[in-house]
């Protein structure tokens, strides 16, 4: 039985290649979460259930679900799903990739008559891309019960609150806040996406397992310094804030770069938000603020950062003449994989012949979130140049069918799983 053939691969690239078309026409790749055009894919993709003969609802998060009932009368589910949203300019894959990947393996299944003693469920959730209300995975924090009545309240710049967002398009604002129900039932969720990064390009391999999500913090670090003449006060009479930042730019590349190659797991580190006062050609900065933003998959390596970065800065508040001041302002904690899961993927992957390596994702994902409350895990396939979230985004289809195939053998393998748990 070869998955990989025309029929899957001419299938994945008709329905990527028709989803593309649902975008804001001046502004390609754009399809942001509640917009007209992403209305127009979710009518698309309901569409796209019905003829597979799916069951469609949608659940209180907002999440658009196409199921396909088993034979015998069970609760369990096992979820196969990504993202159709997209960023402002974004691309044809992040996501949606994975939805289409999902349709195809639904549909190979039915065409087929293959039974399963498990439901099986592809799911569109909601809006995982950071959005103007500033939340991102919205469908999965939903279901794990990690939205609160904060978030759910906010605007976004033109006055839409975010609950009444998920109100109107079929979601139930109001059971947000604890885990769904229903969760206890499923038995694993399944993500293809591509990678975004340039490893599985660059060393040539078909399917990247995802053994974890990293953590991600994020830390403000204010320079103030005195402003003052760029002509009068002289050299040695400063205290230069941007001089001063600088110096913690460069500390953090290098230290950053020291710690990934000592951890041996993702640890990158990026100063690309900064601000500096009053910004003027003919002023001396007087204050710089910086956003600082740490993803690390190894704790210790991650605490190890946050020391040495911390020593630098009261180093530097003794010897120099700013005073720099560092703060938390966010942090979301390293996640990973179902164990059990990511070795059925490499055994999956093995099968086919497929190259294959164990990797951490560089990037959040809506897995990363249901992980915390149910087996999941996923897989990543290769993009070209590792670009994502713009236009020029590209992943090959044959690709794509490849990771196709391993979901299709992943949806078997916990079938058998089950039926031999069943009959011990
Ligand atoms: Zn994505």
């Amino acid at each position: 039985m070869d998955f990989t053939d025309e029929t899957n691969t001419s299938f994945i690239k008709q329905k990527i290649g028709e989803l593309e078309k649902m975008t804001d026409q001046d502004n390609p790749y754009t399809r942001i979460v509640f917009s007209d055009k992403f209305y127009e894919a979710r009518a698309w993709l309901k569409n796209e259930y019905h003829k597979l003969g799916l069951l469609v609802s949608t659940d209180d998060a907002g999440n658009l679900i196409g199921l396909l009932k088993s034979k015998i009368n069970t609760h369990k589910v096992v979820i196969i799903g990504s993202h159709i949203d997209t960023v402002p300019s974004g691309g044809r894959y992040d996501g949606i990739a994975g939805v289409v990947a999902a349709l195809c393996v639904v549909k190979y299944i039915k065409e087929n008559d293959i039974n399963l003693p498990f439901n099986l469920a592809v799911y569109d959730y909601l809006g995982e891309e950071l959005n103007d209300w500033s939340i991102s995975c919205i469908g999965t924090r939903g279901m794990t019960g990690a939205l609160n009545e904060d978030i759910l309240s906010r605007s976004n710049s033109s006055g839409n609150i975010l609950k009444d967002e998920i109100d109107k398009i079929g979601g139930n604002s109001k059971s947000l806040t604890k885990p769904f129900s229903m969760i206890k039932n499923i038995v694993a969720c399944l993500e293809l996406h591509i990678e975004q990064g340039k490893v599985l390009e660059k060393r040539k391999i078909d399917i990247g397992i995802v053994r974890s999500i990293p953590s991600i913090s994020r830390f403000s670090v204010v320079v103030n310094g005195q402003a003052g003449h760029s002509g009068t006060i002289l050299m040695d009479q400063r205290a230069d804030a941007l001089v001063a930042s600088s110096e913690i730019i460069t500390f953090v590349n290098k230290l950053a770069l020291r710690l990934s190659k000592e951890s041996n797991q993702h640890f990158v580190s990026t100063i690309g938000k900064i601000n500096v006062h009053p910004n003027a050609a003919a002023i001396i900065p007087g204050k710089v603020e910086m956003t600082v933003d740490l993803r690390a998959s190894s704790k210790s390596s991650r605490e190890q950062y946050i020391k040495e970065l911390e020593k630098q800065i009261e180093t530097m508040n003794q010897s120099g003449p700013c005073k720099i001041e560092m703060k938390n302002i966010a942090f979301a904690p390293y996640v990973e994989m179902d164990k059990e899961l990511v070795n059925l993927f490499k055994v999956s992957t093995d099968e086919y012949g497929f190259s294959n390596i164990i990797m951490d994702s560089g990037a959040g994902h809506d897995t990363a979130h249901l992980s915390r409350v149910v087996p999941a895990s996923m897989i990543f396939v290769p993009c070209k140049d590792g670009l994502s979230h713009c236009p020029e985004e590209y992943a090959e289809i044959s690709d794509i069918s490849k990771g196709t195939a391993v979901l299709f053998k992943m949806v078997k393998k916990l079938a058998n799983h089950i039926e031999n748990y069943h009959n011990k």
